[in-house]
């Protein structure tokens, strides 16, 4: 039972690991419990060729366990290999934490009559000879000095 605590403890701390590098989190905990399970396994049968000739059962346990911890070690050589990554795929799902983005500012829009209703300047009237606007009533245009029609 703290075997299986164990493996699945060593399998999150894997998993992180090869997420911290960019790497799948479910393929990190599937070669840890396969180095894991399948290099004890592997430990319990040569252990269990020394039992034969020796009779000791714990060489079987020794053995197994030595195999395991070698796969643990294998599995996490595996998992920190590589650089850790400067952005994370598991940091881009963190919530933003700057400043909230003010919505720009629209200004009301101040009342503008329609161009209809806009009255026309009744004074704008300009020189027929130059164009020159008339801001004085008079008979002559002060810019170019003819005289005005009307
Ligand atoms: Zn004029």
């Amino acid at each position: 039972m703290l075997e299986i605590v164990a493996i699945i403890a060593l399998s999150l701390a894997n998993s992180k690991a090869a997420k911290a590098r960019g790497r799948s989190g479910g393929v990190a905990v599937a070669y840890t419990i396969a180095l894991w399970v399948g290099l004890e396994i592997v430990g319990s049968l040569i252990g269990g060729l020394f039992v034969s000739r020796s009779g000791e059962i714990y060489i079987i346990y020794a053995a197994a366990v030595l195999f395991a911890v070698i796969g643990a070690i294998i599995s996490v050589v595996i998992s920190r290999r590589g650089a850790v990554l400067e952005n994370p795929v598991q940091l881009q799902a963190q919530p933003y934490y700057g400043a909230p983005q003010s919505q720009p500012v629209i200004p009301q829009q101040q009342y503008a009559p329609p161009a209809a209703q806009v009255a026309q300047p009744a004074q704008s009237k300009s020189c027929v000879h130059c164009g020159a606007p008339i801001t004085e009533e008079g008979a002559f245009c002060t810019a170019c000095g003819k005289q005005l029609v009307g």
